[in-house]
């Protein structure tokens, strides 16, 4: 299984990183992970569009699926398409934010929604497959309805934080990872809210509790200083631990 980062810079997009986004791929199976502001763009320089063969979102904050509008237009306008109907996993509320965000009007709704394009699954009902990888999901600690995720195939692990603050479902999700993909947003101090985010420090406990081993650090945003959390979460865990950059590769 290989990971392809499209884009990690928290909270939106930075001078030098789209917003969240990941490429998923084995041998047969492709799924891009969040796709948020930016990525569709990134997208483009390692697959066709139409090559994908699923869409997971953990979230529906904006710096994490605002993309999906880009990647609605192309499948349903190029002139190569449309292509076939994607299934799409997320939150509950996917299909009606989705459509939201793509049609400016509730006319327009009204005459297309986006079931041409996303075949919807939700989270809440379990673990399913994607092509030959296997996914499940456990809900994380965020102001909206967000999940930690888990991609499993030929018995490798890649387990991906998507937003969330300190919380011992991401910890039993994470368990043993080969790699966890884990968002690190501010440095640790006692004023930081409660919940919404993690800190280096927090994103290396998780890791050394969960017994992963390998931590990729992300979602940092344009305001934090990326080594900063890294030598934080370096601080907690002793296994092998990087800030991931743009088009960087993984094989797990
Ligand atoms: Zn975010
Ligand atoms: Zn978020």
């Amino acid at each position: 299984m290989e990971l392809i980062v499209l884009g990690c810079s928290g909270s939106g997009a930075g001078p030098t990183s789209p917003a969240s986004g990941y490429l998923v791929r084995t041998g047969a199976t492709t799924l891009v992970m969040d796709l948020g502001n930016g990525t569709f763009g990134t997208l483009q320089r390692h697959l066709d569009p139409f090559d994908l063969d699923g869409v997971v979102l953990s979230h529906l904050h904006p710096d994490h699926c605002a993309d999906v509008s880009g990647l609605v237009v192309h499948r349903r306008y190029h002139p190569d398409g449309p292509g076939k109907v994607l299934p799409l996993h997320g939150p509950s509320e996917s299909e009606v934010r989705l459509a939201v965000a793509y049609a400016p009007s509730s006319d327009e709704r009204v005459a297309t929604d986006l079931t041409d394009v996303f075949d919807y699954h939700v989270f809440a009902d379990g673990p399913a497959d994607v092509g030959d990888i296997a996914l499940s999901s456990a809900p994380v600690d965020h102001p909206c309805e967000a999940y930690g995720v888990r991609l499993e195939h030929q018995g490798r692990t890649l387990v991906y934080s998507g937003d969330t603050g300190p919380c011992r479902t991401l910890v039993e999700l994470a368990e043993g990872a080969d790699v966890l993909l884990c968002e690190a947003t501010w440095t640790d101090a006692p004023d930081r809210p409660p919940g919404v985010h993690l800190s280096g420090t927090q994103a290396g406990q998780v890791a050394r509790e969960a017994g992963v081993k390998r931590l990729l650090i992300t979602h940092v945003p344009a305001w934090s200083d990326g080594e900063e959390l890294l030598a934080e979460a370096r601080a907690q865990y002793d296994g092998p631990a990087e800030l991931v950059r743009p088009d960087a590769l993984y094989t797990i």
